[in-house]
């Protein structure tokens, strides 16, 4: 069984179903997709939370499952990936080698030895990501393998894996404000924090997808997870839609019960929970072991979002790219409406939005406390809350696309409170964990044989290409898993016929 049909939930449902196993997925939504979801809403396809997807290239982790479960992504390239708007400069995210050169060279110059190295490491860390998705290794077997694809070309990139991106920069003696500001906004979309705690290595590939392809999805970036969905079923599994998984019993025999708010109880073998580890925790109960217990006590919480769903006459649009990251002041922190993404809908996809109109997501981090705090509490207060994140993603976007607040016929706000529900994520915490450390980085396993974690909780964490990846690991993982039981079985019964 697999709760949650999102892209990490449904990649390894698929893949699990292709190489024979018997999979359900349940879903709580009418849809997939989860964070990665595209919805409906008066005439206009909205993307919910991703927008621009990488990992298709060669040997990414979309392509190595697209190949294996014979889906042929609804794709297209986009170049530039997106447009960086800063205080006092403007610098484009080409994917083309050539221009993205000239470009950081032109607006980013202090820069210049940060890329050499950056592109090294992406390429070395590339080149292995799909053949290792073994990291943390959770065993002396998964250390093994990865020591023994280890390309050599890592080797001198060692250093990178324990320090941070910030330390990185300082001994580079890169001090100019407008690039480090530059620098933590790809990090904070991308690792889910600033080169003040990105891991270096971990940094390098993240800050990386522009150039090795940032893609739009046909349709929207749902369209994903409806061909993870489709491909399950040809290879004979199943999603359940409308049912959301309400609890997770441990049997004395190691087995699962499952239960699902609309009566249906389910017995397991093996169970994934495309969860949260606070998910997790809930569904488990009493069956909760202690160091998840611990973990979700202890564990800060992660980043919210707050979204804007806007719809705009494509007149109004700009014509120069369809993503925009905004930062408007470099003097104050990132997230909380300071950096603004911004992502339009193709202008050539009929699918998402009214004719002569097209589908516009805006969004920024946030901390999810003050807006559960203010929710139970003030609810005036929290009204005025929207309203001002509603202004500051405006007058962010507005940078990138003037007069957009005049042009729009359809503003609709997301919070932490709508991310919770709609993608059952406890508080509306949503991209995973900050990737500080790889050696602190957070495996799949969850303490209990046979049930595991799916999606960006697990490293790689955060993106439809790192849970992705992670899916990969984890569908590995449950195909050695359910050999060792086949092995066991099979000795049990031979040892009672004899
Ligand atoms: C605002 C925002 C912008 C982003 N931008 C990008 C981007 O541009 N590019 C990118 O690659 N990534 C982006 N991301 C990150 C990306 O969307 C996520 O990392 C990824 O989609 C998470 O996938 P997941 O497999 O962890 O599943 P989730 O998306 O968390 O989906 C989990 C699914 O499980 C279901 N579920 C949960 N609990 C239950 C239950 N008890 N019973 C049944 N079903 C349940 C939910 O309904 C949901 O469908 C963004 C995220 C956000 C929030």
């Amino acid at each position: 069984m697999v709760i949650g049909a999102g892209v990490g939930g449904l990649t390894a449902a698929a893949l699990l179903a292709r190489d024979g196993f018997q999979v359900t997925v349940l879903e709580a939504h009418v849809y997939p997709g989860g964070c990665a979801g595209t919805f409906y809403h008066k005439g206009y396809r909205f993307d919910a939370g991703a927008t621009v997807a990488g990992g298709f290239q060669p040997g990414g982790p979309h392509d190595i499952v697209g190949r294996l479960l014979g889906i042929d992504w609804p794709i297209q390239r986009a170049d530039p990936a997106w447009i960086v708007h800063l205080p006092d400069r403007t610098i484009t995210r080409w994917g083309d080698a050539a221009r993205w050169r000239d470009e950081r060279d032109r607006a980013l110059p202090a820069l210049r030895r940060f890329w050499d190295v950056q592109e090294r490491a992406a390429d070395a860390v590339w080149d292995v990501a799909g053949r290792v998705p073994e990291w943390p290794p959770a065993s002396p077997g998964d250390l093994f393998r990865v020591l023994g694809k280890v390309h050599p070309a890592m080797i001198p990139l060692a250093p990178l894996a324990l320090t941070s991106v910030g330390r990185w920069l300082d001994a580079l003696g890169v001090r100019d404000r407008t690039a480090r500001t530059f620098i933590d906004a790809q990090l904070l979309i991308s690792a889910q924090t600033t080169a003040a705690h990105a891991n270096a290595l971990y940094g390098a590939v993240a800050i990386d997808l522009p150039r090795v392809g940032a893609y739009h999805v046909r349709g929207g970036i749902g369209m994903l997870a409806r061909a993870l969905a489709d491909a399950l079923v040809a290879h004979g599994g199943a999603v359940q839609y409308r049912q959301t998984a309400t609890r997770i019993d441990v049997q004395p025999d190691g087995t699962f019960r499952l239960r699902t708010d609309k009566g249906a109880v389910h017995d397991a073998d093996m169970v994934l929970g495309n969860l949260t580890p606070w998910a997790l925790n809930g569904l488990l109960g009493d069956h909760a072991p202690a160091h998840l217990r611990r973990e979700t006590a202890q564990r800060a919480a992660t980043w919210g979002a707050f979204t804007l769903y806007v719809g705009a006459p494509a007149s109004a649009l700009p014509a120069d790219g369809d993503h925009f990251q905004i930062v408007q002041h470099d003097d104050r922190p990132l997230g909380e409406g300071n950096s603004v993404f911004v992502s339009v809908s193709d202008a050539d996809d009929p699918a998402r939005a009214p004719h002569g109109h097209r589908a516009i997501t805006l969004s920024t981090h946030t901390r999810i406390g003050p807006w559960w705090a203010l929710r139970e509490s003030d609810p005036p207060a929290y009204q005025a809350r929207i309203a001002e994140y509603r202004d500051r993603l405006l007058d962010g976007a507005e940078r990138a696309i003037p007069g957009l607040r005049q042009s729009a016929t359809l503003i609709l706000p997301g919070t932490p409170a709508a991310f919770q529900r709609f993608t059952r994520r406890p508080g509306g915490m949503v991209g995973g964990f900050a990737q500080t450390s790889l050696l602190a980085a957070r495996g799949p396993h969850t303490g209990i044989p046979n049930l595991w974690l799916v999606g960006d909780s697990v490293f790689p964490g955060q993106s439809t290409a790192g849970v992705t990846a992670g899916a990969l690991r984890v569908a590995a993982e449950v195909r050695r898993a359910a050999a060792v039981r086949r092995v066991v079985i099979n000795g049990w019964r031979s040892s009672e016929a004899g």
